[in-house]
């Protein structure tokens, strides 16, 4: 039985006010609100065992690392990797992301080659390649979606050509909430030898991955939207692809032996994470990874899509509503605008009756693009999310429409 009201006393946040109004946080993809447990785990290791990781002899050093390495056990878990070597601690999703376009560019892209995204791409999935194309004149093909905003596979398949080297797609879009059918996409490029990226950031904490029945190659996602810190994230990579791929950063941690005549590098996959590495971080994004396993991906999914089903549903019933994102398969993420009112007012009228929502563009300007608009407003639920709230927001939109 899924109890949302005792969830959200794990949550000390939501019960606070805004302009003395009760918080209504409905901005969870762009950063979700963090348990108890988390904050708690962070500052029990702050407190108790904080020592820098690895090289150190001593009792605190080596607990540290004993929790830091606990967690890298806790992420191959959550995504069923088949190996620890899999999991490279990084900053987040960017921070994963481009670490695959440097390394994998400076290894296996020539002139003319091609990476293929897709419209509805974060920046974080397009700009890494950009300066690839900038850098190495390599060329981004990109996706074209359909009004309902789901990916056009037949176009996608039209776009595999020979000199296609890596395919690089969001399993959910943080704008549109299209689940993308990415096992097919996988499954398509690997017929060619493409290998596949897969930006896993709206989809980590809204739904099971498993990424060796996926197949994917890599997979990407940030602590701070699975309840866990900021600053923390992971790049799961296929062991046979990062012993290919050439050190990202040099520094501590990532050698093996440095010296002046020649500098060895430390294995999988030490490799990839040069300097201190965020240690806290990765213990409390352990902690926020098996606080949600332990509510259940499966009931969480259930859970938003129920909110999802009738936020459609209550947000349709407003004159010159319109949705952005109408795909079969979708999560838990409402775009919308009202007639030709700027998002910006919306969201800001909102915000002083305390609901939080985004604006803008959401970091996919290339997707306004397409839909021609400057952006949208943005509700995006989590595991913590009611009814109720939703109802605050049509209620709040209803009010702020009678002032236009
Ligand atoms: N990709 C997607 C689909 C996102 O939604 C986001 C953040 O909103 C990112 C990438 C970037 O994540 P981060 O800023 O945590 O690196």
């Amino acid at each position: 039985m899924y109890d949302v009201n005792k969830i959200r006393e794990d949550f000390p946040i939501l019960g606070r006010l805004v302009y003395d109004r009760p918080l209504v946080y409905l901005d969870n993809g762009a950063t979700t609100q963090k348990p108890s447990c988390v904050v708690e785990t962070i500052a029990h290791e702050y407190f108790s065992c904080n020592a820098n990781v690895h090289r150190g002899v001593h009792y605190l050093s080596q607990k540290a690392t004993e929790l830091h390495e606990a967690s890298r056990e806790v992420v191959r878990l959550f995504i069923n990797a088949k190996s620890t070597n899999e999991i490279i601690f990084t900053s987040g999703t960017t921070g994963s992301i481009n670490l695959v376009a440097t390394t994998f560019g400076q290894e296996f892209l020539e002139e003319g080659d091609e990476i293929i995204v897709s419209t509805m791409e974060h920046h974080s999935n397009i700009v890494p390649w950009q300066l690839l194309e900038m850098s190495k004149g390599v060329k981004v093909k990109v996706i074209p979606i359909t009004e309902q905003g789901e990916l056009d596979f037949e176009a996608f398949e039209n776009l595999i050509s020979n000199r296609t080297k890596l395919v690089s797609v969001a399993h959910i879009s943080n704008v549109l909430g299209t689940v993308n059918p990415i096992k097919r996409i996988i499954d398509r490029a690997h017929q060619e030898d493409i290998p596949v990226l897969i930006d896993g950031a709206q989809a980590a904490p809204h739904t099971p991955i498993d990424v060796q029945e996926l197949n994917a190659d890599f997979y990407v996602f940030s602590a701070h939207k699975v309840y866990g810190p900021t600053g923390v994230g992971v790049l799961y990579g296929k062991e046979e692809w990062l012993d290919k791929l050439p050190p990202y950063q040099g520094g501590g941690e990532m050698i093996q032996h440095v010296s002046f005549s020649g500098t060895t590098f430390n294995e999988l996959p030490f490799k990839f994470e040069a300097g201190t590495p965020n240690f806290v971080g990765t213990t409390g994004m352990a902690k926020a990874l098996e606080y949600v396993q332990s509510l259940g991906l499966e009931n969480i999914a259930q859970h938003e899509d129920e909110l999802l089903s009738y936020a459609t549903k209550r947000l349709n019933e407003i004159d010159g509503l319109r949705i952005y994102g109408e795909a079969k398969d979708k999560s838990g993420v409402i775009s919308f605008l009202v007639n030709d009112i700027h998002p910006f007012d919306l969201g800001t009228l909102l915000d002083r009756l305390g609901i939080a929502v985004r604006t803008g563009h959401h970091c996919a300007q290339p997707l306004m693009e397409y839909y021609g608009i400057e952006g949208t407003v943005r509700a995006s639920f989590a595991l913590y999310n009611t009814k109720e709230e939703v109802d605050s927001l049509v209620d709040g939109l209803n009010k702020v429409l009678k002032m236009f």
